[in-house]
């Protein structure tokens, strides 16, 4: 009988994972989150690759529809100047509102009989046995010269040649997704040149902690003509194939979010000196479309050192190790080719080319799919 009991920082969706998947096995588990649910997240809310598998395996696949998720199964690119073919995924990812798919995940994680304790930001310093770090990502003001943050929005009455639309610029890409009942998700990860603060839209919102994940941006008074600003970000440059498919867009306010100070540099698990998962080890660049897969694999490698440390059959250290090794394992050639895609997408020259020619080649598309997920 499991009696090591598992405290789980972070009700992402990589703390949620583990905790559903520790509770399957009967392990005491509590999950203390800093915010509450629902909520919106930037997130391009477009889950794709091995984590899909995981959710199966859970048994939680099969809730998702439920709880809105649509299959997406074709996907274009454009640049400024460019546009790609409508390409055909190779398996079919879903589209899903981070504000349903959070909430699902915890209540299936209560259903289960495990403990969250929204509202509450653990503040220690030091992760000790039986606490895993699931605190998404790591801040970083400046990455090689630049300031990056992401932001989202939900809208209506975006016209969409495909399931998911790739917009380039020379400073951002921006995802456009279909969801359900005519809605779409834009989200998009934007870079400004680190220097004196320009009024970066999120810079002031910087929380005290690791995580940057700001609380959706209600449009307060005060607030309302600098929302209605950082909504301009979203649709580029007058005459881009971003800015004609944005002209009517009818923004839904509310679920506005934004994250700054991120960081897209691999690390590796175990050169972290806790137990983490998810983002908390590192984020993938967001253009992959992998990074909550990441978070679901993560949380499942995690389960079963997990739950032997619980019933006593490996020490703490044991069990760390074993779940950085196989993270790492698992992610390290994958966080290769996607930084080396993201550098290469923010190529300005290249921009034109890339979106026409890629998606072209068979070949080079495959590959790029599959070493990116
Ligand atoms: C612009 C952008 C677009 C993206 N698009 C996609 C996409 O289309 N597809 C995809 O798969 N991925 C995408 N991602 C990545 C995806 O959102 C993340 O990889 C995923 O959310 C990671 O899950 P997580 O559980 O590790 O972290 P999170 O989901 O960030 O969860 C971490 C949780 O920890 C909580 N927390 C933090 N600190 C504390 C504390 N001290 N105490 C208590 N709680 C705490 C936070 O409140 C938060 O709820 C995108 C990311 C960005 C930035």
């Amino acid at each position: 009988m499991p009696t090591n009991p598992i405290t789980i920082i972070g009700g992402g969706l990589a703390g949620l994972t583990l905790g559903i998947g520790l509770r399957q096995k009967s392990v005491l588990v509590t999950v203390l989150e800093a915010g509450h649910y629902p909520r919106h997240r930037v997130c391009g809310e477009f889950i794709s690759g091995h984590g899909q598998a995981t959710l199966a395996r859970l048994g939680l696949a099969d809730k998702l529809p439920a709880a809105g998720a649509m299959p997406a199964s074709t996907t274009q690119f454009f640049s400024p100047r460019a546009k790609s073919a409508i390409r055909k995924l190779r398996e079919p990812a879903w589209s899903i509102s981070r504000y349903a798919l959070d909430a699902l995940l915890a209540d299936e994680f209560r259903r289960l009989g495990g403990e969250i304790r929204e509202n509450e930001r653990w503040r220690g310093n030091e992760y000790t046995a039986g606490m895993v770090r699931a605190t998404g990502r790591r801040l970083q003001p400046v990455e090689n010269g630049w300031r990056w943050f992401g932001l989202k929005v939900h809208a209506r009455n975006v016209p969409l040649n495909a399931d998911l639309e790739m917009h380039l610029s020379p400073s951002s890409y921006l995802g456009i997704s279909r969801l359900k009942d005519g809605e779409v998700n834009i989200c998009g990860l934007f870079r400004r040149a680190a220097g004196p603060e320009r009024g970066a839209p999120v810079r002031r919102e910087h929380g005290e902690s690791r995580t940057t994940e700001l609380e959706p941006q209600a449009p307060q008074f005060a607030e309302k003509s600098r929302l209605k600003s950082e909504l301009q970000t979203f649709r580029g440059a007058p005459g881009s194939p971003r800015f004609e498919r944005l002209a009517n867009a009818v923004f839904d306010e509310d679920s506005f979010c934004s994250v700054a100070g991120l960081s897209l540099r691999p690390h590796r698990a175990a050169q972290s000196g806790d137990c983490c998962i998810g983002d908390g080890i590192t984020m993938i660049p967001p253009v992959t479309g992998n990074g909550m897969s990441m978070a679901f694999e993560s949380a499942e490698l995690a389960i079963e050192p997990l739950a032997a440390y619980s019933r006593g059959q490996l020490t703490w250290n044991e069990a760390q190790a074993t779940i950085a090794r196989a993270c790492d394992e698992r992610f390290a050639r994958r966080l290769a080719w996607a930084w080396g895609l993201q550098r290469l997408l923010f190529m300005a020259a290249l921009q034109d080319s890339l979106v026409k020619f890629v998606p072209r080649w068979e070949r080079l598309w495959r590959l790029l799919l599959d070493r990116t997920r």
